[in-house]
């Protein structure tokens, strides 16, 4: 254990622990959880679900299963108040982890190749049910809000995970501290945590914002409010973020991409949207996807001032952006008479 948490610290990574390769604790609700339609268009989360719930379905011979946790939060950034700004989660201002983690975890794969194991990493986009593992491992608990919680790091980390054919010293579970506390549930603005631990992505802000392809229906509109990348309110509420502090990484640091006022968005062509999100989650969502939050976000919170860029937008190849410009000039001018 000593070895791996060396390997961990020297990689970046704040917390990490063993958990036995068993089937994963919540393999059952998972189930129930996509057979009730809550993983919305995210088809991806339905393939094959048994997998994802067995690590010995992804790596034969699979013994253990390393749990590993980075810190990502960022201070929020003062800002000049000269215009509407959109919200932005803080995992997706900076580089995206997608880049980073995984070269990080071949340092595990490479140390325990040598005594002779087999692994698979993963990083959120894995085949996995990562947070069980993670708490099995003792390393995190699983948050009403569904998102795991270290008592150091609160929400604010990514999880990671690399799968071994090594027997390794499993940690003790972590037993789950959230109490009566119920923040994150009161705090959603769309009613997305529908129970403790049970998130339906149809009323998630986060699904809507970046996964969703085409128009927004016009009853998440008005919950958007200045959102135009993901949602951080479950997390921004939790007490045990209080103790949160900034990350080692400064990959995670916001880039003045992410800062932009939100009327100068809309200038963005193909080209740009691509040069100016290089590296950044924010790509996922697409020109498409990102111009239509952004409209949605000015229709919420924009005035008079950003009617201009708006106008020009009406004329966009995109029929999504053109629609989405059109409802947010007619919310602005109904609020700004
Ligand atoms: S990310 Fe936002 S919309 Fe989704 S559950 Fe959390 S608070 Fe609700
Ligand atoms: S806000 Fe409260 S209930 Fe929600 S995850 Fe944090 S501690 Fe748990």
């Amino acid at each position: 254990m000593r070895e791996l948490e060396r390997i961990a610290t020297t990689a970046g990574f704040d917390a990490v622990g063993v958990a036995p390769a068993v089937g994963a604790p919540h393999g059952e609700a998972f189930h129930a959880w996509l057979s009730e339609g809550c993983h919305a268009s995210m088809g991806w989360l339905a393939r094959d679900p048994e997998r994802r719930c067995d690590p010995k379905r992804i790596l034969p011979g699979a013994r253990s299963v390393i749990a590993l946790a980075m810190n990502y939060f960022v201070p929020d950034s003062d800002l000049p108040g000269d215009g509407a700004r959109g919200r932005i989660a803080r995992y997706a201002r900076g580089r995206d982890y997608h880049n980073l983690i995984p070269k990080r975890l071949k340092r595990f794969d490479l140390a325990l190749q040598s005594e002779g194991g087999q692994q698979r990493c993963f990083v959120d986009s894995g085949p996995l049910l990562e947070r069980d593992f993670a708490v099995l491992a003792g390393i995190a608990w699983h948050g009403k809000s569904t998102l795991a919680l270290h008592p150091r790091l609160g929400t604010w980390f990514l999880l990671a995970a690399v799968i071994t054919t090594l027997e390794l010293e499993a940690g003790t579970p972590m037993a789950a501290h959230c109490g009566k506390c119920t923040r994150c549930i009161a705090a959603c603005p769309t009613g997305a945590i529908v129970a403790p631990h049970k998130v339906d992505a149809r009323r998630c802000l986060s699904y809507w914002t970046i996964e969703h392809k085409g128009a927004l229906p016009e009853w998440i509109r008005p919950l958007l409010g200045d959102r135009i990348f993901g949602c951080d309110t479950c997390l921004d509420v939790c007490p045990w973020n209080r103790f949160a502090e900034a990350s080692r990484e400064a990959s995670f640091f916001a880039r003045p991409a992410s800062q932009w006022l939100l009327r100068d968005y809309l200038a963005l062509g193909e080209a740009e949207f691509r040069a100016l999100f290089e590296g950044s989650p924010i790509r996922r969502a697409g020109r498409q996807g990102f111009l239509r939050n952004v409209c949605t976000a000015l229709g919420n919170v924009g005035d008079s001032a950003d009617l201009a860029a708006l106008e020009k937008c009406r004329s966009d190849a995109d029929p999504v952006v053109v629609e989405h410009a059109g409802w947010a000039i007619t919310q602005i001018r109904v609020r700004t008479p």
